[in-house]
C-alpha cells in the first residue's frame, strides 16, 4: 500500500478525505478541534511538497441541506488550524465544484460541502464517486474513524485513481498500530478487555486468542464468567444467554495456550448510582443485594503485575462504570499500570469506545503509545477483518 511519501505532489491536486465529524455547540462554533489538528500532518506536507488539497468530509448525519451541518460551520477553524486560510464549495460534486476545484493553485486548500448532503455517499454510488474523483489528480484517505465502510468517499471513489491512491498520515499510523499488536506484537502480548456486554465483544475475543499470550477481562462482561464458573454474582449485570459460551473462551483459551485473568475481588455498591454504599468482594462471592461495578484493590495488584510483564498491550472497554467516580478506580488503575510499562517499553494501544474515553478523562493520553481515532473501525480491526476504505487502497 502506498503512503504520501511515495508521491511527489508537486503541481498535483491531491483530493483528501478527511474526517471532519467535528462536535459544534448551538451556536455552531467548534467544541473539540482534535480532528482537524489530527489531518494538518498530511495536508501540510502536501502543500510543502508543492500540491493543492481538496478536502472532503461528512458532518453528522443530516437529513438534506441541513445548514446547522454545513462544513461552512467549521471553514474559520480549519483555517486557524491548518495555517492557511481555506476556500469553500457550498457543493461537492458538479460543475461549480470542479471549476473551484481546478482553480487551486499549489500551496491552497479548498473545502468541499458535507458529503452527507448526497444520500448517494452512504449508498457507495459509483457516479458520485466518479463526480468526486474529478476533483482531484491523486486520491488520499486519511479518514480511519470512516475506513470500515464502503462509501462513496471513503472506498468507491478509488477505483477511478488506478495508481494515483495512498493512505495519508494519520490512517497509516492505525495501521502501524493495529499490526504492531496482531501483526508484529512482541510477546508476551496481553489484550485487556472490558466493558458491559460479553455478547457485543464475540468476535473479537475470538480473533484475539489467536494472536495474543493473555487475556484479561474486566467490566461487566467478568460476571457472565463468574456465573458460569458457579459463583454468586448478586445483582452484578449478567448475560445468562452466554453463560456456556464463556466456558468455550476459557477451554479454547486453554487449548490455544492462553492465559485467562480474572479479578480477585470487586467493588460492588447497593444499588447502580455514584454515591450508593460500597463493599469489597471476592470475585465469587458476591452477596445479593449488591451490584459489582469496579474492580478490587487485590485485582489492581494483579492486573499491575501482569501488565508490567508484557511487552504489547492492547486495552478495549473499561474496568468498571468507570462514569461513576466512586467507581473508577479500577479503570484508573489499569490506565495507569498501562502507562508504567509503556514507559518501561511495552508497546501500548488504546482502541475502540470507552477505553478511549476513560483514557481521556482521567489525562492519560500521553502515557500510551497510540490511542486510536476510530472506535467501530478500530473495533472491527480488532476483529481480524480487512476494512474496505483500506482494501480498496492496495
Ligand atoms: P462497552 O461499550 O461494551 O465497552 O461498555 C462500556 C460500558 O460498560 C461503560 O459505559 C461502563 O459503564 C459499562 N460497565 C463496565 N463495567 C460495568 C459493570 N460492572 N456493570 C455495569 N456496567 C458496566
Amino acid at each position: 500500500m502506498q503512503t504520501i511519501k511515495n508521491f511527489n505532489f508537486n503541481n498535483e491536486r491531491a483530493i483528501i478525505r478527511v474526517d471532519f465529524n467535528v462536535p459544534l455547540n448551538d451556536n455552531l462554533e467548534v467544541t473539540d478541534k482534535t480532528r482537524i489538528e489530527a489531518a494538518k500532518q498530511t495536508i501540510s506536507y502536501i502543500l510543502s511538497n508543492g500540491g493543492s488539497c481538496v478536502l472532503i468530509s461528512h458532518l453528522g448525519r443530516p437529513k438534506g441541506k441541513d445548514p446547522k451541518l454545513s462544513l461552512a460551520n467549521i471553514l474559520e477553524t480549519a483555517s486557524m488550524v491548518l495555517g492557511v486560510r481555506v476556500k469553500f464549495s457550498s457543493t461537492c460534486v458538479g460543475e461549480e465544484a470542479e471549476k473551484k476545484a481546478k482553480k487551486l493553485k499549489a500551496g491552497e486548500v479548498l473545502l468541499m460541502e458535507n458529503l452527507r448532503y448526497h444520500n448517494e455517499e452512504l449508498n457507495g454510488d459509483e457516479n458520485f464517486s466518479r463526480q468526486l474523483s474529478k476533483l482531484g489528480t491523486i486520491y488520499v484517505n486519511d479518514a480511519f474513524g470512516t475506513a470500515h465502510r464502503a462509501h462513496a468517499s471513503t472506498t468507491i471513489i478509488a477505483k477511478f485513481f488506478k495508481n494515483k491512491k495512498c493512505v495519508g498520515a494519520l490512517l497509516e499510523k492505525e495501521i502501524n498500530a493495529i499490526d504492531k499488536v496482531l501483526k508484529n506484537g512482541v510477546s508476551p502480548i496481553l489484550a485487556i478487555l472490558g466493558g458491559a456486554k460479553v455478547s457485543s465483544k464475540i468476535t473479537i475475543i475470538e480473533s484475539l486468542l489467536e494472536k495474543v499470550d493473555h487475556l484479561m477481562i474486566g467490566g461487566g462482561m467478568v460476571y457472565t464468567f463468574t456465573k458460569a464458573l458457579g459463583g454468586e454474582i448478586g445483582n452484578s449485570i449478567c448475560e445468562h444467554d452466554y453463560c456456556d459460551y464463556a466456558l468455550e473462551i476459557l477451554s479454547k483459551a486453554k487449548q490455544k495456550g492462553v492465559t485467562v485473568h480474572l479479578p480477585i475481588d470487586v467493588v460492588a455498591g447497593k444499588s447502580f448510582s455514584n454515591n450508593t454504599d460500597k463493599k469489597v468482594f471476592d470475585l465469587m462471592n458476591i452477596l445479593d443485594g449488591w451490584e459489582a461495578m469496579d474492580a478490587g484493590p487485590k485485582s489492581e495488584k494483579k492486573f499491575h503485575d501482569l501488565i508490567m510483564s508484557c511487552k504489547t498491550i492492547l486495552w478495549n472497554g473499561p474496568m468498571g462504570v468507570f462514569e461513576f467516580s466512586n467507581f473508577a478506580k479500577g479503570t484508573i488503575s489499569v490506565g495507569k499500570s498501562i502507562g508504567d510499562a509503556t514507559a518501561k517499553g511495552a508497546f501500548s494501544l488504546v482502541g475502540g469506545g470507552d477505553s478511549v474515553a476513560a483514557v481521556k478523562q482521567f489525562g492519560m493520553e500521553n502515557n500510551m503509545s497510540y490511542i486510536s481515532t476510530g472506535g467501530g473501525a478500530m473495533l472491527e480491526s480488532l476483529e481480524g477483518k480487512k476494512l474496505p476504505g483500506i482494501a480498496a487502497l492496495s
